[in-house]
């Protein structure tokens, strides 16, 4: 952070071209020795929504969803960041990601791990020995991980997936006698804990969604056969962020919020991230690589869906599809969309930006803003496309939900999809223990950048 290239020649010389020379080299935004933007992760944004969401379920213990690299946000740091808030648990869709928490030093005397989807042949006896709870969603699951335990010399920790009604991944109540016979034997031999029973909800995003409750009863059901077939679990557990948010029937012993806990909300439709005490935790930012006047009637990127109305100043931004920013958010075109939102002129919260919006295509490596006739902006300068904010029709900050409405798609998609080139930087370092902070600083040598 520490090369400063300034410039002052701020002048456009009579016959020049019109192309803006470069700003002052701000320091605090992305470095271009290595890439113009960057994604900065805000760890003390992760403790305090995870604090909230404990708030919201008091009853239960927290399971902090880092599937899909933290969606996005970086495994390991943010992981420790929401351990930081309270979370006892870490949840993983894949196994890999569990062994990867573990080998980072996130011991069982730090989190309990989860991890709930993987195909016969996996590596089960690698989770058993690094103490990483299973999931076991079908029969021949059970015998996996019979398998593994008694190759491993211990007992497995398993927790049995039902399928309540979301037609994923579960046991049918119908198959579940078969199961729990297996698990009854596997138990007494001593191969298997059963710790969990739990399932997932379709429904969880529609506030008193009819399935919601309905989906409680069946996991319900589900647990008294398992409790008289004498492997009844020490916890269950059903709820998402929507439902730890919104359905306290389904908080039971564990909730397991993934979205939420970076910030976002999975009810937009019932208003913004602070309404739930959230704040989302990844800004991203880049900063203008081209700053250049250009006539009116000019026609902006692929196919020109967008043309300039007037004689105007064009912005590059260089990020585009290649880094995770969606081509359905491109502005203009046939059907006149408004593209993604880009906070120009000040960072978020700082008096004096301006919301623009996407002009014409975005691209594989960078998308286009017209930033208008009277634009001050310089080559160099920091624009954000969305940070720890409420949205534009909020606060005029531009949310990963506003990406996601311009593009048609959930903020899920937003931050999960954001490209691995994209450098992240983690802040708010200081609201981890030494402990955690011992092991991001092992983790910074062998991984991405992280800010103390
Ligand atoms: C992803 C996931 C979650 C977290 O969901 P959010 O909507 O992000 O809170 C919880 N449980 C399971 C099984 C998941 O796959």
């Amino acid at each position: 952070m520490s090369d400063t290239r300034r410039t002052t020649s701020r002048g456009t010389p009579a016959g020049a071209p019109r192309t803006d020379p470069p700003g002052e080299h701000d320091p605090d935004g992305p470095d271009p020795r290595t890439y113009p933007a960057r994604a900065v992760v805000d760890l003390e944004a992760v403790r305090d929504n995870v604090r909230a969401l404990a708030g919201a379920a008091p009853s239960a213990a927290v399971m902090a969803v880092v599937k899909a690299d933290a969606y996005g946000h970086g495994l390991v740091p943010s992981a420790l960041g929401a351990l930081a808030g309270g979370a006892t648990w870490l949840g993983t869709a894949q196994p890999g990601e569990a062994l990867a928490l573990r080998a980072a030093g996130i011991g069982p005397d730090r989190a309990r791990i989860l991890t709930w989807l993987y195909a016969p042949g996996a590596a089960l006896r690698d989770l058993v020995e690094a103490d990483v709870d299973v999931s076991v969603a079908a029969r021949w699951a059970v015998d996996e991980v019979v398998a593994a335990a008694r190759a491993a010399g211990r007992t497995a920790r398993v927790h049995l997936a039902v399928d309540t009604g979301l037609g994923r991944n579960g046991i049918m109540p119908a198959d579940l006698p078969d199961v729990l016979d297996a698990v009854a034997r596997a138990r007494a031999e001593g191969a298997v804990q059963v710790v969990g029973m739990w399932s997932h909800l379709a429904f969880a995003d529609e506030p008193g969604h009819p399935t919601v409750a309905a989906q409680a009863d069946v996991l319900d059901d589900a647990v008294r056969r398992a409790e008289r077939a004498g492997v009844g679990p020490e916890l269950r557990h059903l709820a998402n962020s929507a439902a730890t948010l919104t359905a306290p029937r389904t908080h039971y012993d564990l909730v397991r919020p993934g979205l939420a806990v970076w910030g976002l909300t999975p009810v937009p439709q019932l208003g913004p991230p602070s309404r739930y005490g959230l704040r989302p935790a990844m800004t991203l930012e880049a900063r203008l690589a081209t700053v250049k006047r250009v006539p009116g009637g000019h026609g902006v990127s692929y196919s020109h869906h967008y043309t300039t109305p007037r004689d105007t100043t064009l912005g590059v931004v260089p990020l585009g599809y290649g880094d995770g920013i969606p081509r359905h958010a491109s502005g203009g075109g046939p059907a006149g969309t408004p593209g993604g939102p880009v906070l120009v002129g000040a960072r978020p919260g700082a008096p004096g930006g301006r919301v623009l919006r996407v002009a014409g295509r975005v691209c594989m490596d960078q998308l286009v803003l017209d930033l208008g006739p009277g634009a001050t902006e310089r080559a160099g300068d920091v624009v954000t496309l969305f940070g720890a904010g409420d949205g534009v029709e909020h606060d005029g900050v531009p949310t990963a939900e506003d990406w996601a409405q311009a593009a048609g798609t959930i903020s899920y998609e937003i931050t999960t999809r954001l490209g691995g080139r994209v450098p992240r930087e983690h802040v708010g370092v200081h609201v981890l223990d030494d402990g955690a902070r011992a092991i991001l600083a092992g983790h910074r040598s062998t991984e991405r950048t992280v800010r103390a």
